[in-house]
Protein backbone atom coordinates (compact mmCIF):
# COMPACT_ATOMS: atom_id res chain seq x y z
CA UNK A 1 0.00 0.00 0.00
CA UNK A 2 1.31 3.10 -1.30
CA UNK A 3 0.36 6.41 0.33
CA UNK A 4 0.92 8.75 3.45
CA UNK A 5 0.02 6.81 6.12
CA UNK A 6 3.11 4.10 4.63
CA UNK A 7 5.62 7.39 4.95
CA UNK A 8 4.70 8.47 8.14
CA UNK A 9 4.92 4.81 9.99
CA UNK A 10 7.12 3.46 7.98
CA UNK A 11 10.10 6.51 8.45
CA UNK A 12 10.32 6.61 4.44
CA UNK A 13 10.88 9.51 2.08
CA UNK A 14 7.61 11.20 1.50
CA UNK A 15 8.00 11.04 -2.38
CA UNK A 16 9.48 7.63 -3.09
CA UNK A 17 8.94 6.02 -0.56
CA UNK A 18 12.26 4.15 -0.38
CA UNK A 19 14.78 6.18 1.17
CA UNK A 20 14.78 6.93 5.17
CA UNK A 21 14.00 10.17 6.57
CA UNK A 22 15.63 9.36 10.20
CA UNK A 23 18.96 8.00 10.11
CA UNK A 24 18.02 5.53 12.49
CA UNK A 25 15.85 2.71 12.96
CA UNK A 26 15.12 3.34 17.12
CA UNK A 27 13.20 6.12 18.22
CA UNK A 28 14.14 4.94 21.58
CA UNK A 29 17.78 5.91 20.72
CA UNK A 30 17.91 9.02 22.87
CA UNK A 31 21.20 10.20 21.36
CA UNK A 32 20.12 9.58 17.79
CA UNK A 33 16.22 10.08 17.50
CA UNK A 34 16.48 13.01 16.20
CA UNK A 35 19.41 12.48 13.44
CA UNK A 36 17.81 12.98 10.34
CA UNK A 37 18.90 12.61 6.37
CA UNK A 38 19.28 16.00 4.68
CA UNK A 39 18.33 14.44 1.73
CA UNK A 40 16.52 11.39 0.23
CA UNK A 41 19.06 8.49 -0.50
CA UNK A 42 17.05 7.11 -3.44
CA UNK A 43 15.36 10.78 -4.84
CA UNK A 44 17.89 13.22 -3.61
CA UNK A 45 14.58 15.06 -1.90
CA UNK A 46 15.57 18.18 0.01
CA UNK A 47 13.81 16.96 3.76
CA UNK A 48 14.10 20.92 5.00
CA UNK A 49 12.99 22.58 1.85
CA UNK A 50 13.28 25.82 3.85
CA UNK A 51 14.96 27.21 6.96
CA UNK A 52 13.07 26.44 9.30
CA UNK A 53 10.78 24.72 7.93
CA UNK A 54 10.60 21.89 10.57
CA UNK A 55 9.09 24.23 13.01
CA UNK A 56 5.42 23.95 11.36
CA UNK A 57 6.04 20.28 12.77
CA UNK A 58 5.42 21.76 16.27
CA UNK A 59 2.17 21.86 15.62
CA UNK A 60 1.09 18.45 14.25
CA UNK A 61 2.74 17.54 17.69
CA UNK A 62 0.92 20.12 19.26
CA UNK A 63 -2.29 18.14 17.69
CA UNK A 64 -0.85 14.53 18.26
CA UNK A 65 -0.36 15.61 22.12
CA UNK A 66 -3.76 16.59 22.41
CA UNK A 67 -5.68 13.69 20.56
CA UNK A 68 -3.73 11.82 22.98
CA UNK A 69 -4.96 13.36 26.04
CA UNK A 70 -8.09 13.56 24.69
CA UNK A 71 -8.18 9.82 23.63
CA UNK A 72 -6.98 8.93 27.43
CA UNK A 73 -9.37 10.91 29.04
CA UNK A 74 -12.41 8.90 27.01
CA UNK A 75 -11.19 6.22 27.74
CA UNK A 76 -10.60 7.03 31.42
CA UNK A 77 -14.17 8.27 31.88
CA UNK A 78 -16.11 5.05 30.32
CA UNK A 79 -13.63 2.32 31.40
CA UNK A 80 -11.40 3.00 34.13
CA UNK A 81 -12.52 5.93 36.15
CA UNK A 82 -9.22 6.52 37.76
CA UNK A 83 -8.71 9.55 40.17
CA UNK A 84 -7.72 12.56 38.43
CA UNK A 85 -4.22 12.33 39.89
CA UNK A 86 -3.67 8.84 38.10
CA UNK A 87 -5.01 10.31 35.11
CA UNK A 88 -2.49 13.10 34.97
CA UNK A 89 0.67 10.93 35.99
CA UNK A 90 -0.01 8.48 33.68
CA UNK A 91 -0.69 11.52 30.88
CA UNK A 92 2.34 13.02 31.85
CA UNK A 93 4.87 9.86 32.30
CA UNK A 94 3.40 8.59 28.46
CA UNK A 95 4.40 12.24 27.42
CA UNK A 96 7.68 11.91 28.39
CA UNK A 97 8.30 8.36 27.14
CA UNK A 98 6.41 9.11 24.25
CA UNK A 99 7.83 12.48 23.16
CA UNK A 100 10.99 11.13 20.93
CA UNK A 101 7.65 8.87 19.21
CA UNK A 102 5.71 12.25 18.94
CA UNK A 103 8.84 13.85 17.24
CA UNK A 104 9.47 11.18 14.62
CA UNK A 105 5.38 11.18 13.87
CA UNK A 106 4.93 15.29 14.13
CA UNK A 107 7.58 15.76 11.61
CA UNK A 108 6.80 12.49 8.80
CA UNK A 109 3.30 13.92 8.77
CA UNK A 110 4.53 17.52 8.38
CA UNK A 111 6.63 16.35 5.32
CA UNK A 112 4.02 14.29 4.11
CA UNK A 113 1.73 17.78 3.76
CA UNK A 114 4.31 18.89 1.58
CA UNK A 115 5.33 16.09 -0.68
CA UNK A 116 3.71 14.12 -2.56
CA UNK A 117 4.46 10.57 -3.48
CA UNK A 118 5.62 9.78 -6.85
CA UNK A 119 5.72 6.56 -8.51
CA UNK A 120 8.78 6.33 -10.66
CA UNK A 121 7.75 3.22 -12.60
CA UNK A 122 4.70 5.78 -14.30
ZN1 LIG B 1 12.86 9.89 -1.87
Amino acid sequence: MKNKLYSIFTNTCPQCHQGKVFKYKNPFSLKHFSDMNETCSNCQLKYEKEVGFFYGAMYVSYALTSGFFIVSFIIDLMYVQAAMWKLITFLIVSLVILSPLTYRLARLIWLNFFFKYKDEKK
